[in-house]
């Protein structure tokens, strides 16, 4: 059905591959395997693409997306389509041949041929493969991929809008091979590839295109600007009869946006959930001829749209553009939301009545164009104004309590006692620790046996106190050896946890949890995030039992083990009805209890992960500042209510800490440790020129790889963190959690590094 004249237009930017049910998973961990051939992953794969396309036919989108479906990564497609596969890789041959691909993106050739560096896709969660590109490198149009997806989708009667990741922000997320050089110099290089692409393309049937460029939300310089203004301008000309959709988003387009404006696109995505006060300078600065889709259903979420509030946008941008001119879609693709409610039979009915996951956003979407014409589904925005009420009433989102406690914490809350220097002695008196005392970041290996026994446990095959007596052992066996290997500061080894911030939404008020509701992470891994729907709270202390199981084990110090505010909220779906921070704010309150309570049942050390703090910065540098506060203070509420004689620990790992060093030591931790091994503490320079106060320990042990480090090795690493670093505060530690490594490696590893911290002792 065409759209008649008045209606307004639906775009969907993007939809979620991974399937209803994970089936892409289970079909490339098959292929993996080599259980299954890969003409059948490649079966299942044109499966979930039909589907999801007759799925978003179905809720009346007019804009449906193809090439957003892959295998491994939209990124890595993009290296392939332009032919930027690094000379370690053997070049791509037969379609079907997924060997070079999977490479790419896993290592091959048995190792010889290390995999594409993978990194997070701005502020998401989700990590792409970050292409290689040389000075010299050549590109070439050098995959059919999303050719053959339009062609598929044509057949069954769909034409979709191809969509591409853009040329700037294909090189904006590039890295280069080599010496550093201007990777914006390869755009000439690069846009004619994209030329022919858009022209076979348009041959082959397509009305539109889609080219994502969300690196229009970052902080760009002008020459970046004007390097974009030439490459459009050549791919208008290249193909003119082509409707162009540059789609924007996680952000606004702030100063970006007249350049923006003046490209010679037909639409303009924006995401009105991330910024809707750039609407106003967008309808001023759009051309006459171009047309916009406002993303008002906030793609990154699972809770149900504000029907008032984005009408009250839409309308806006109506009575501006005309309802030619104008569409309505979801603020980025929904590869970030999970597939759908259906799946949650189990969950709270209050709650589920609060969300909406993909399929119901493309619903939303459709709606809501609908309503701003006259034939709107007037039932469907009552419905929504009813969901909407009931959350707001909702007794359970509020707790006065919590509410209360928030308002008053003074600032006397977020600091220690004493200053470092006081701290280091009274913990000194305390533990009694040798020079670079040896830990480990938490976790020992979750052996097949620990993820058996929560299954059976799960499915309610083992009581829990034989769980409970099994873990115990497991704990039990876990400090005894580590007494045995001459660590210093040990652990319980977190076999009663399987993810460091599900372990905690479990145990506190205000979280849900889904049954399904996967959303991908990178590859084949996808994360199930908690919800955050109400006021945070804890009903009752939620690791003491273990730790102090642990500690009473043996004479030396037990580390006891907790997640940082800002990790808990970054990895999950947050509520909409309140700041960020306020959230962030009750969950540090929680921590605070779950600290004091630690402290009095006697552990000496607690350490508290941040690994997502420096994920959470905003895009835009302006916004850092108030972000580094707000999550620095919740950090510090969390941490400090101890004791000068009790030591804090916090860990992080991805880290390029180079621009936020200040705000890491105004965290105030006794002792970091941080991941530095696979940069050969290159890391740690940041930390030497800064002069970080406190104690520090570099990951000596890169524990994403199976290799064992020698003695000698780790020493060296030691050595040289003792050339930059105060050799008194220097801790010797892995890089991150041992879960995923097997004890095979554990053993000879850790006892490596003891050796090692011994041998610095004897002869620094
Ligand atoms: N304590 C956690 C562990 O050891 C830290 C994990 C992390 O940094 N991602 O597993
Ligand atoms: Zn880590």
């Amino acid at each position: 059905m065409s759209p008649t004249p008045t209606s307004i237009r639906s775009h969907n930017l993007g939809f979620p591959r991974i399937g209803a049910n994970r089936e892409l998973k289970r079909a490339l961990e098959s292929t993996w395997a080599g259980k299954t051939s890969s003409t059948e992953l490649l079966d299942t794969a044109r499966r979930l693409r039909a589907e999801n396309w007759r799925l978003q036919q179905a809720a009346g989108i007019d804009l449906i997306p193809s090439n957003d479906f892959s295998l491994y990564d939209q990124m890595l497609d993009t290296c392939l389509l332009v032919g930027a596969v690094p000379p370690r890789f053997s070049p791509p041959g037969e379609a079907s041949d997924l060997t070079p691909y999977f490479a790419m993106a896993r290592g091959g050739d048995h190792g010889a041929a290390r995999a594409l560096e993978m990194t997070k896709w701005f502020d998401t969660n989700y990590h792409y493969l970050v292409p290689e590109l040389s000075a010299d490198q050549s590109f070439h149009l050098a995959s059919t991929k999303p050719f053959d997806e339009f062609a598929e989708a044509l057949a069954l009667g769909i034409r979709t809008m191809p969509v591409l990741i853009g040329p700037l922000t294909f090189l904006q997320l590039a890295k280069p091979s080599g010496a550093d050089f201007d990777r914006f110099s390869l755009l000439p290089r690069l846009v004619p590839v994209y030329a022919e692409a858009l022209r076979r393309l348009h041959d082959l049937g397509a009305h539109w295109v889609q080219l994502d460029e969300p690196a229009f939300c970052l902080d760009l310089a002008p020459a970046q600007l004007t390097a974009a203004r030439e490459a459009y301008a050549d791919l208008r000309q290249a193909a003119p009869d082509l409707r162009l959709m540059l789609a924007t988003y996680f952000g606004g387009l702030g100063d970006n946006v007249a350049a923006v404006c003046n490209l010679p696109v037909d639409a303009l995505h924006l995401d009105a959930v991330r910024a809707p006060e750039d609407l106003e300078r967008c309808l001023a600065e759009v051309p006459p001829a171009m047309a916009l889709s406002i993303g008002v259903v906030d793609g990154r979420n699972v809770w149900k749209n504000d029907f008032d509030a984005s009408l009250i946008l839409l309308r806006r941008a109506l009575t501006a553009l005309g309802p030619e001119r104008l569409f309505v879609s979801p603020s980025c693709s929904l590869l970030h939301s999970p597939y759908s409610l259906a799946a949650e039979t189990e969950l709270d009915r209050d709650i589920r009545d609060w969300l909406a996951f993909a399929e119901d956003k493309l619903t939303e979407t459709v709606h809501l164009a609908g309503l701003l014409g006259p034939d709107g589904d007037t039932d469907a925005l009552t419905r929504n104004r009813q969901a909407a009420d009931r959350r707001r009433a909702s007794p359970r989102v509020r707790n006065d309590a919590v509410r209360q406690r928030a308002a008053a914490v003074s600032s006397a809350d977020l600091s220690r006692q004493s200053a470092f220097p006081e701290r280091r002695a009274s913990q000194q008196a305390r533990l009694n620790l040798p020079p670079m005392p040896t830990t480990t970041i938490g976790s020992f290996p979750q052996t097949p046996e620990i993820r058996a026994a929560r299954a059976r446990f799960r499915k309610g095959e083992t009581s829990a106190a034989d769980y409970d007596r099994f873990l115990e052992a497991e704990t039990t066996d876990c400090v005894r050896w580590q007494e045995q290997a001459g660590l210093d500061v040990l652990v319980h080894g977190e076999f009663e946890r399987t993810d460091m911030v599900e372990y905690f939404g479990e145990k506190l008020a205000g979280f849900a949890f889904t049954a399904n509701g996967w959303v991908q992470s990178y590859g084949s891994r996808c994360v199930k995030p908690p919800i955050i729907f109400g006021d945070v709270a804890r009903p009752s202390p939620m690791t003491v039992r273990w730790s102090t199981f642990a500690q009473a084990l043996t004479p030396r110090p037990m580390k006891a083990m907790l997640t940082g505010p800002i990790t808990i909220l970054q990895w999950s779906f947050v509520r909409d009805d309140q700041p960020r921070r306020d959230t962030a704010w009750q969950i540090a309150l929680a921590l605070r209890d779950e600290v004091r309570d630690l402290e009095a049942a006697g552990l000496p050390v607690i350490q508290m992960d941040e690994p997502a703090l420096r994920e959470g910065l905003p895009l835009r540098r302006a916004d850092w500042r108030a972000y580094l506060d707000w999550a620095g203070q919740a950090f510090r509420l969390a941490s400090s209510g101890v004791r000068d004689d009790t030591q804090i620990h916090t860990h992080m790992c991805y880290c390029e800490f180079d621009d936020i060093m200040p705000d890491i030591a105004a965290l105030d931790a006794d002792v970091i440790s941080i991941e530095t091994s696979r940069s050969n503490m290159e890391l740690l320079k940041t930390f030497a020129q800064f002069q970080y106060p406190n104690d520090i320990g570099p990951g000596v042990w890169d524990i994403h790889s199976p290799r064992v480090p020698s003695t000698d090795e780790m020493l060296a690493l030691l050595r040289a963190a003792a050339q930059v670093i105060p050799r008194d505060r220097l801790w010797a530690n892995p890089d991150c959690g041992l879960k995923t490594r097997q004890w095979k490696e554990v053993d000879p590893a850790l006892r490596n590094l003891v050796a090692a911290a011994q041998q610095f002792r004897a002869s620094p």
